[in-house]
């Protein structure tokens, strides 16, 4: 049974990096802002929520992704195990999470941190041209990464959970890194 939590700065290879795992191990890629894209982009109730907070680097309200989290992993596929990308992002949602996995039974889960320095991360994400990728945005992301999402590197570390991978190399180089660390 995996279930990872993949950390780590926008641009850092999580989404490409998980989805490979994902598919290595036969268990559902939860990515939380592909989950908001694809709501935005078909105008849900959840999308039209999403909608400015995605396109400015904010964060969405914690309430938004915690329900969304909460009924993903509820689903059948889930019960196997899973690689959340995107989330937690900040310790709110991590308190949250721990209690779910508790109350739901599904615990034992290892939090990867893929780092990768800021020079490397923001030629990788002005490459990219995502909407939500205009220099501008990028810097805002990259600050609230700093301030909300890092503390968590602290976070997981002090509960034993951490496994950190060097996002700096090529994307086969970090497959196999990952691999080898997480043990699969
Ligand atoms: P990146 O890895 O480039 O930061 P993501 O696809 O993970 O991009 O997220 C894109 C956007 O979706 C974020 O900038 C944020 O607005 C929103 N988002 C995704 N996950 C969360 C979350 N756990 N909490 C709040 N907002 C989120």
């Amino acid at each position: 049974m995996t279930r990872l939590i993949f950390l780590g700065p926008p641009g850092a290879g999580k989404g490409t990096q998980a989805q490979i795992l994902a598919e290595h191990l036969h268990i559902p890629h939860i990515s939380t802002g592909e989950i908001l894209r694809q709501a935005m982009k078909e105008q849900t109730p959840l999308g039209i929520k999403a909608q400015s907070y995605v396109d400015g680097g904010e964060l969405v309200p914690d309430q938004l992704v915690q329900d969304l989290v909460a009924e993903r992993l509820n689903q059948q596929d889930a019960k196997s195990g899973w690689i959340l990308d995107g989330f937690p992002r900040k310790v709110t949602q991590a308190a949250f999470l721990e209690e779910l996995l508790q109350k739901t039974g599904q615990g034992g889960e290892r939090v990867v941190n893929l780092d990768a320095p800021d020079a490397v991360v923001i030629a990788r994400l002005l490459d990219r041209g995502r909407k939500d990728d205009s220099e501008e945005v990028i810097r805002r992301r990259l600050e609230v990464y700093r301030n909300e999402t890092a503390p968590l590197i602290d976070y997981y570390r002090d509960r034993q959970k951490l496994l950190t991978v060097n996002g700096d190399q090529s994307q086969a180089e970090v497959t196999v890194e990952l691999q080898t660390v997480v043990g699969s």
